[in-house]
């Protein structure tokens, strides 16, 4: 279950205090056929970064200092961004010229927030979003070796649930290619990959 602990974090960039919520602990229950992480109670994972509710800088809790002396009035909590923490951070790290691949990845775990916030229009998007910056960094040759498989599933997972069946198949295809792939990730790529030859474009629990 998802228990949080409130903190008062100081913004590296506009120097203002803010409340924020860390994590105290979660409640795993399995994962989604796109990787995604599933959860027993409240979504855990708006508490994984933080928002300056001041300048909206978003970060992991090491780039923010912890604030010991809070003044005598209201302040402002960065409780209301939710899922919307991970667009403030992927355009930084767009911003900042950083690897497609990191961008993809926090686009990919913007879009498992928001399908657990129950926001379908949010979690399209992030799919999308996710979807073109993997692209790009295949495209770019800047995916690690090592998670080269991974990636390649997702793409083909991503395409099976925009219902691109024929491209799915293709990625899927490629990650019994990869001499590096676990067993278990070509298993499943051949299990996704019946879905979609029948046309299934729904998300799986597994
Ligand atoms: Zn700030």
């Amino acid at each position: 279950m998802t228990t949080l602990i409130p903190i008062h974090l100081k913004c590296p960039r506009c120097g203002k205090v803010f409340l924020s919520s860390v994590l105290a602990s979660t409640g795993s229950i399995g994962i989604y056929s796109d990787l995604c992480r599933r959860f027993s109670g409240l979504n855990p994972l708006p508490y994984l970064i933080h928002t300056c509710p001041y300048c909206t800088l978003t970060g992991y809790r090491d780039e923010f200092a912890r604030a010991s002396f809070i003044e005598n009035k209201p302040l402002l909590s960065d409780q209301e961004f939710g899922c919307k923490k991970y667009e403030f951070l992927a355009a930084r790290y767009a911003n900042e010229n950083k690897n497609p691949y990191e961008i993809a990845k926090v686009y990919h775990m913007g879009m498992c927030c928001a399908r657990l916030s129950k926001d379908p229009i949010l979690e399209s998007r992030f799919l999308m979003l996710a979807f073109e910056w993997l692209l790009k960094a295949f495209k770019e040759g800047v995916v690690p070796e090592k998670e080269k498989p991974v990636a390649l599933y997702l793409l083909g997972e991503f395409l099976r649930l925009m219902g691109k069946f024929d491209n799915a198949i293709e990625y899927y295809q490629s990650v019994a290619n990869q001499k590096s792939a676990d067993d278990w990730l070509v298993d499943l790529a051949f299990k996704q990959m019946k879905f979609a030859k029948k046309g299934d474009r729904k998300l799986k629990e597994l």
